[in-house]
C-alpha cells in the first residue's frame, strides 16, 4: 500500500462502465457510468431496488464483467489485475450473503486468505474480532450462536481479513434492527477513518447515507443521476430523484419535531 496516498487521488474509476443482460443485451443493469472515487473517501451508493447498485459494485471485483467500458483500480483495468491480489485489496460484504453456517467464526473470517493459500494466525483473528468489537472467544462459535448484529460484525471482520485498501459493502445492515444498525454504521465509519480505507457502501436508506458518507451517488435505471455531498443534498441539490429520497427522512424528522412541540400526544386531545 502507498505510504500516504493523496486524499484527492482517484483509487477507483468507472469509465463508461456498462452492463446489459439478455440475448440481445436488452436488459440494461448499468447504462454507462462515469465516476471517479478519491482514495480515503466514504461513498454511499443509493437508489431504488433494481437501479443497478449491486451490478456496479460487482464490476469492481470482477464478479461482473462490463459489457462495455472499463473499471480502473489504482489506475489499472480490474480485469487485467491478478485476481487474487485484487480480492485482497478489495474487501467485500455481500448483499444478503451471510456467514457459512457449518464452519466456525474463525474459519469464516479466514476463508478469503485460505482460498488464496494463506493461513491467518490466531493473533490476527483475535485482532480482527477486536476491531469489530467482538470478544476473541467468539472465534470458536458457530454462526447460529451469534445475534444478527454480531454476525454482520463477523462479516465486516471477514472483509477486512486481507488488510484491504478498499471496502465495498452491499446493503450490509439491511436486516438489522435500527439501534444495532446505527451502532454498526458508526463502527464502520470509525474503522474507515482509522484504517485509512476507501469505502463504497450500497444502501437504500438515504438517512444512513447522509449520516455516514462524504459523498452520495444516486442511481436510477442504471444511470448515476446525482453525485453530491450530504450538505448539498440537505440544501436541496442533486435533482428531483435525489430530493425524492431525501424527503423521506426529512419529513419523518419534521413530523417527530412537530409531535414533540405538540407534547407528543399524536394530536389526541383526550386528557
Ligand atoms: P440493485 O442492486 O440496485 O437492486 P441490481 O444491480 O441487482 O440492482 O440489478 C439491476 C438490474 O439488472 C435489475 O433489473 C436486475 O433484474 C438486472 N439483473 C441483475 N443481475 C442480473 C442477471 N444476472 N441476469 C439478468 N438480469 C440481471
Ligand atoms: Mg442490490
Amino acid at each position: 500500500m502507498a505510504a500516504d496516498p493523496d486524499a484527492s487521488s482517484p483509487i477507483l474509476t468507472f469509465n463508461r462502465a456498462e452492463k446489459s443482460y439478455g440475448d440481445d443485451g436488452d436488459v440494461i443493469a448499468v447504462g454507462g457510468v462515469d465516476c471517479t472515487i478519491a482514495a480515503r473517501s466514504f461513498v454511499a451508493l443509493v437508489g431504488a431496488s433494481g437501479s443497478g447498485k449491486s451490478t456496479l459494485l460487482k464490476m469492481v471485483n470482477t464478479l461482473v464483467e462490463p459489457s462495455a467500458g472499463r473499471v480502473l483500480f489504482g489506475g489499472e483495468d480490474v480485469t487485467a489485475l491478478n485476481q487474487s491480489h485484487l480480492r485482497r485489496r478489495v474487501g467485500y460484504v455481500f448483499q444478503g450473503i451471510g456467514l457459512f453456517p457449518h464452519i466456525t467464526v474463525r474459519e469464516n473470517i479466514a476463508i478469503g486468505p485460505r482460498l488464496a493459500g494463506e493461513r491467518l494466525q490466531p493473533s490476527r483473528i483475535e485482532e480482527l474480532l477486536t476491531l469489530v468489537e467482538l470478544e476473541p472467544e467468539m472465534a470458536g462459535r458457530m454462526p447460529d450462536e451469534l445475534s444478527g448484529g454480531q454476525r454482520q460484525r463477523v462479516g465486516v471482520a471477514r472483509a477486512l481479513a486481507g488488510d484491504p485498501e478498499m471496502l465495498l459493502m452491499d446493503e450490509p445492515f439491511g436486516a438489522l434492527d435500527p439501534i444495532t444498525r446505527d451502532a454498526l454504521g458508526e463502527k464502520v465509519r470509525e474503522l474507515h477513518n482509522r484504517l485509512g480505507l476507501t469505502t463504497v457502501m450500497v444502501t437504500h436508506d438515504m438517512a444512513e447515507a447522509l449520516l455516514l458518507a462524504d459523498r452520495v451517488l444516486v442511481m436510477d435505471g442504471g444511470f448515476l443521476v446525482a453525485d453530491e455531498t450530504p450538505a448539498s443534498l440537505l440544501a436541496g441539490g442533486g435533482g428531483e430523484i435525489a430530493q425524492g429520497l431525501v424527503a423521506v427522512p426529512r419529513q419523518q424528522a419534521e413530523r417527530l419535531a412537530a409531535m414533540e412541540a405538540a407534547g407528543a400526544n399524536h394530536g389526541n386531545t383526550a386528557p
